[in-house]
């Protein structure tokens, strides 16, 4: 084998599985333990090149700015700068904020240093020179606009549209499957529950995943209901980005997603009686509370009504 290898030469020849054999060969035991982890598409895939350092997987000079200053802290006065960028205020603030921290703002001081004649004596006030500091905290102008105005105009709070936060029955003769997954420290447990249009439980069932993905419960619940033919079904989960990448046409995916969410999206083609929904965790609590339950007690299969936990 090359020294340099692609992700593809650890593939078995369907590639869609991993070559163990070949792990073994190459890594440590507890690598090749956690590479299989790392769940692979239903179907082939071309490569493609991923930046990790961001979410959508492609390269942008913030992140590589960024890559490179963590190796390169940097110094309290930029932290103090970068703080500005933070503050709940307007934008064109923030902009102007910067340019003082920065010292950057063209004040009659800095012409001196090109011009020795210049007249450095502020226009405001007539008593001082022009400076940064001079302008915004000196000035009697500015100490009358800090001192004498305290009443300052509050931002507007943003706040969204309240989303119903109860589970709801699906539509007249139709069924929904809740999903969801609890993390472990070597595996997960991803947990789904059918009910019908009078909120009837139709089934409960948990199983045990080793993957690095708590989406497997997504791509699990598609596969569900790929038996479901004759009447309506909606999977609905709380994984807001998950459910903004399949339902949301041309949206970017996350490139740690991406490949799961193409499976999802992949079979859910084939069944045009499907639909999903992304719901709030409150809508969501007993598929939650079933997934953490078979997890902290390590009981996966179906339940019925008397070892269900919901
Ligand atoms: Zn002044």
């Amino acid at each position: 084998m090359d020294e340099s290898i692609v992700v593809s030469q650890l593939l078995d020849h369907s590639k869609t599985r991993w070559d163990i054999s070949k792990l073994r060969s190459v890594f440590y035991d507890a690598t090749v333990t956690s590479i299989c982890r790392i769940p692979l598409p239903l179907n082939v895939r071309s490569d493609k090149w991923i930046w990790t350092k961001t979410v959508y997987g492609e390269l942008s000079v913030k992140s590589a700015y960024w890559l490179g200053r963590s190796s390169n802290p940097p110094p309290n006065q930029d932290l103090l700068r970068g703080q500005i960028w933070k503050t709940r205020i307007r934008e064109r603030l923030k902009m102007v904020l910067w340019r003082v921290a920065t010292n950057c703002l063209p004040m009659k001081d800095k012409r001196l240093r090109y011009d020795a004649n210049v007249d450095t004596i502020c226009q405001l006030c007539d008593t001082g020179h022009e400076s940064i500091i001079h302008l915004f905290i000196n000035c009697l102008l500015a100490r009358a606009l800090w001192f004498k105005h305290r009443k300052v105009r509050s931002s507007p709070q943003i706040r969204g549209n309240r989303v119903p936060s109860l589970w709801l029955k699906p539509g007249n003769g139709s069924f929904k499957i809740n999903v969801d997954a609890a993390v472990g420290a070597y595996h997960f447990a991803v947990a789904v529950i059918a009910r019908d249009w009078r909120g009837e439980l139709v089934f409960t069932c948990s199983k045990k995943v080793n993957t690095t993905l708590p989406l497997q419960a997504d791509l699990w619940a598609v596969q569900i209901a790929e038996h479901f033919t004759s009447a309506p079904v909606m999977i609905e989960g709380d994984s807001q980005v998950c459910y903004r990448s399949i339902t949301v046409q041309g949206m970017d995916t996350p490139w740690t997603i991406e490949n799961i969410i193409h499976s999802v999206k992949s079979l859910a083609s084939n069944l045009p009686f499907l639909s999903f929904r992304w719901v709030p965790r409150e809508a969501n609590e007993a598929t939650h509370s079933l997934a953490k339950w078979s997890l902290l007690y390590s009981m996966y299969g179906s339940f019925d009504f008397g070892n269900s936990p919901c």
